[in-house]
């Protein structure tokens, strides 16, 4: 915690709340996370009504097109929020922040405080001089700091939890705008994010995701270097942590070190999420990802030669420029010989500071819309493929919450991060008591975005009525050790329990 503390006393002047809105992905929604840590040590609460908050902040990503656009227009909103009820600070962070730094004060004023994805642990001292000098504040930094400075952290997750590992990337993607506003890869100690994923599974806690843009390239900076499969190891003697997930990793970095480790450490979820971004060589070239569709192949053949049943998901980009219809169909074609369990798609857009926004051959976009359309398609099939492998089968998942689509039904999600909703509108409290547990569940239908499953038993261990107990065997070991719901039962031991037992609980 850097600096935060003489901040507190002086910026802290009774309850406050500080309403917050993050744009993109994980990495930015845990920053956010952190920034809430950060502005919880000073005395804000966190509010829904940004009408009624002392302090706005927007967490912005440059990723898609239009980014800029739509951060300035958001502003904009708050703008009349702001004088509707003066005093109320608006701070703007993240991708964009990082980006535009000045240049964002000229086009909206009226922003307190402009903070980079670098100095992030800043925020508290650029709130207080903004206070006391009344006026903006603009602070970014090219890189990191040396010493990676140890954020306090709000969860707005109580189920699972994000833990960055590694921040930046070294590739330069000819389409990708992160390398300019994350920096270089700099990884975080094995024992910070032991530390932390220690503090987690003591909090309860029992799936965590490790962080990173170029998650596989973990620990190749650290002395001695390290690799995600070893990082795995030391977390998987964490007990309490029933799963342990990584998201991104780009291909080239992917080790077999790292796919034995999945396939070893227990906690360590069979799903591996690495994006291809196209399936035609010349289209790789001209992005600079530093792979071949047939590397990509053998990175495939290595997972499931080793985890035959490891859902492998991908990121698909169509309409690079100069991407002719027979490259597309190479894309296609290799969606359906991998069959991906899912595939993140979008048109290539330009994105200002990188090659590929300034190359002529730049695609109409109702050809790149039409090419989308087929590719979803045709992603759809494939996930669909993979989803009826599970009709019949028994699949653990953890319980997050009531289902998006139906308020009769509970969702979760299986180790390989496959979407089960679930009838519990005939249960007791409707399902509520099975959030953050561990529960079996009959898949009996699928489609290509989610399986539906029914419930037959349930395996609540002694973790899921204590999770702080590390010491007692895990509702998992037993399970392995025993067969899911066989009589295991003692003090201080998981009870199997038929489901109606445990609603009444
Ligand atoms: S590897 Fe990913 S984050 Fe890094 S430059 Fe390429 S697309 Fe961007």
């Amino acid at each position: 915690m850097v600096e935060t503390a003489s901040a507190s006393s002086k910026l802290q002047t009774g309850a406050k709340s500080v309403y917050i809105e993050t744009f993109g992905c994980q990495m930015n929604k845990s920053d956010s996370e952190h920034m809430l840590g950060m502005l919880d040590e000073l005395g804000y609460s966190k509010t829904e009504n940004k009408k009624d908050a002392d302090l706005m902040i927007l967490n912005t990503c440059a990723i898609r097109e239009n980014a800029e656009d739509k951060v300035y227009s958001h502003l904009g909103t708050w703008r009349k929020i702001k004088l509707a009820r003066p005093g109320t600070m608006i701070a703007v962070g993240g991708c964009v922040a990082q980006d535009h730094g000045e240049e964002m004060l000229r086009r909206a004023p009226y922003v307190d405080v402009v903070f980079g994805t670098h100095n992030l642990h800043r925020l508290p001292d650029l709130l207080l001089q903004a206070q006391k000098s009344e006026r903006s504040v603009v602070e970014t930094f090219q890189e990191l700091p040396d010493d990676l400075p140890d954020t306090p952290v709000v969860r707005l997750n109580d189920i699972s939890a994000w833990v960055s590992i590694i921040y930046g990337c070294d590739y330069n993607c000819t389409y990708c705008i992160v390398p300019y506003v994350r920096g270089r890869e700099k990884s975080r100690t094995a024992q910070a994010v032991f530390d932390e994923v220690m503090e987690l599974a003591q909090s309860g806690y029992k799936e965590v995701t490790l962080l990173g843009q170029n998650v596989t390239a973990y620990g190749h900076d650290l002395e001695p270097k390290l690799h995600l499969g070893n990082l795995l190891e030391q977390l998987g003697s964490i007990e309490a942590i029933k799963r342990l997930r990584f998201l991104t990793g780009h291909p080239r970095d992917l080790n077999v070190g790292i796919i034995d480790a999945v396939k070893n450490v227990p906690s360590a979820c069979e799903y591996f999420h690495i994006p291809i971004q196209a399936g035609d060589d010349r289209t790789l070239r001209r992005m600079a990802r530093g792979y071949t569709v047939d590397f990509y192949r053998r990175q495939v053949d290595a997972i499931r030669s080793r985890i035959p049943d490891a859902a492998i998901t991908t990121d698909l980009i169509v309409g690079f420029p100069g991407e002719t219809e027979a490259e597309f169909m190479n894309t296609v074609n290799l969606v359906e010989e991998i069959c991906f369990d899912l595939a993140n798609t979008a048109a290539f857009s330009p994105r200002q500071h990188t090659p590929a926004a300034n190359w002529g051959e730049q695609l109409p976009d109702h050809e790149k819309n039409e090419r989308l359309r087929f590719l979803n398609s045709v992603v759809g099939e494939a996930s669909h493929k993979c989803n009826k492998r599970y009709l019949g089968q028994t699949a653990e998942i953890l319980v997050e919450g009531r289902s998006e689509r139906s308020a009769n039904r509970m969702m979760g999600r299986t180790r390989t991060n496959k979407i089960v909703n679930f009838e519990a509108d005939h249960l007791p409290d409707r399902g509520e008591s099975l959030i953050g547990r561990l529960i079996d569940i009959k898949v009996v239908a699928a489609n290509a975005w989610a399986l539906r499953g029914t419930l037959d038993l349930v395996c609540p261990g002694n973790d899921l009525e204590n999770p702080v107990s590390l010491s007692h065997p895990s509702a998992d070991s037993l399970r392995s050790a025993s067969g899911c719901c066989s009589p295991v039962s003692g003090a201080g031991m998981p009870v199997p329990v038929v489901i109606d037992r445990i609603c009444r609980d």
